[in-house]
């Protein structure tokens, strides 16, 4: 009986892993033509004032609408493009389509806010990001200030000249650089000091661990706001899902957060809708009543 279970459960285990790496291989192979076949979205996420809920600007979150498999997250394929090196085309699609997005909403009398892009270091280690931004930027005639570009510590870890001096150049153009899942990689005091973010994004792993028996956490997230203040460095609060959290956040002067308790990342259309009013209130999705997007 034991062996027989067991027999079972290593077909299950060798199916699962078959059909993983099965689905690897197709998502490789039709992400070389995802942009033709136009596959690709791109949903916004609100970054919002904590103590106002003002729309402050919002992040580029991509979507692939995948023909059989549905929806893929980009934390399935995006890893898949760093390694085939698709990650470049698909990179500058989005950067593209964020300007093209921006002069739409120009055209449209909306007031811009930053939209902030998440860049893979992979892309920072090719020549050429700097002029592919610079270029869509006069392209669709946005002024710099209205991009930020999302880096993690990892891409800092490599520590090379050529991602270093990109870095500098995106910078020198007027684009803010914003450090990602600050607090989750190896991060360093070091790295802070000598790269100098605009922005520190606390990873949501440190805001969902906050709750009132959990002093410890908090510590650590007023000991880094209070840094990011006295390096004149602004700080985002990722995976802002309670509103316990958010009066934590409020009452420890967190500039804006972002997460679910005010949206989760909606289409170009909804966001829209959002721009009308200009601010959000924070409203807990019913449990098991998903969010309409
Ligand atoms: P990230 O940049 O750290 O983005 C935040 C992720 O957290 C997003 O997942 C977002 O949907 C999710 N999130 C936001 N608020 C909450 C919340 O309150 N609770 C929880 N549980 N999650 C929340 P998403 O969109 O699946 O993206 C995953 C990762 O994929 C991103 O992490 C980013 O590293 C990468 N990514 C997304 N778009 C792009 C892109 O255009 N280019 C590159 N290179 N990477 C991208
Ligand atoms: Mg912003
Ligand atoms: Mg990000
Ligand atoms: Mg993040």
């Amino acid at each position: 009986r034991a062996k027989q279970l067991g027999k079972n459960n290593y077909q299950l285990y060798s199916m699962s892993k078959d059909i993983t790496s099965y689905k690897k291989f197709v998502l490789e192979k039709d992400m070389r033509k995802a942009i033709e076949n136009e596959e690709f979205e791109i949903y916004f996420q609100p970054q919002i004032e904590t103590g106002t809920g003002i729309i402050k600007g919002a992040e580029a979150l991509i979507r692939w609408h995948h023909a059989d498999w549905g929806l893929v997250s980009p934390g399935e394929f995006i890893p898949l493009a760093e390694e085939n090196h698709l990650v470049h085309k698909i990179g500058h699609w989005v950067i593209e389509n964020v300007c093209r997005q921006l002069r739409s909403w120009k055209d449209q009398g909306f007031t811009l806010r930053p939209i902030a892009i998440n860049v893979s270091p992979i892309q920072l280690m090719k020549k050429g990001l700097v002029d592919v931004v610079a270029k869509q930027l006069s392209h669709y005639d946005i002024p710099a200030k209205y991009l930020e570009l999302e880096i993690t510590e990892g891409t800092l870890l490599k520590s090379e000249k050529m991602v270093l001096n990109t870095l500098k150049d995106l910078r020198e153009l007027g684009i803010k650089i914003a450090l990602d899942d600050f607090g989750t990689g190896f991060s360093s005091l070091i790295y802070l000091k000598e790269f100098n973010p605009d922005i520190i994004k606390i990873d949501k792993a440190f805001i969902q661990s906050l709750n009132a028996e959990n002093n410890r956490e908090a510590a650590i997230i007023s000991s880094v706001l209070h840094l990011a203040k006295g390096l004149d460095m602004k700080v985002i609060a990722e995976g802002v899902e309670e509103h316990s959290q958010l009066e934590f956040l409020k009452q420890n002067e967190c500039g804006e957060c972002q997460g679910y308790l005010f949206s989760k990342p909606v289409s170009r259309k909804t966001f829209e809708q959002m721009l009308v009013t200009g601010y959000l209130k924070p409203s807990k999705p019913k449990p098991h009543m998903p969010a309409k997007e």
